[in-house]
């Protein structure tokens, strides 16, 4: 069975990501942009933070759609 997490934007609160918690920890520590506001979402212990990387050419960013799902 699995127990699926919403992971929310930290700014707009809109749903980013449903995954199991599984994939999600496979995430962990990736980067996220929001598709609503634009903001970068760092994964980390299953909740999204705000990423402290922004200005960093080598960061990985994902959106939603890049995974394939
Ligand atoms: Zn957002």
């Amino acid at each position: 069975m699995y127990n699926f997490k919403s992971l929310i934007c930290y700014n707009c609160k809109s749903v980013i990501l449903n995954l199991p918690e599984s994939e999600v920890s496979k995430l962990d520590g990736l980067t996220f942009q929001c598709e609503c506001c634009g903001n970068k979402n760092v994964l980390s212990q299953f909740t999204f933070s705000k990423s402290t990387d922004i200005g960093d050419p080598y960061i990985n960013i994902l959106s939603a759609d890049s995974l394939a799902l």
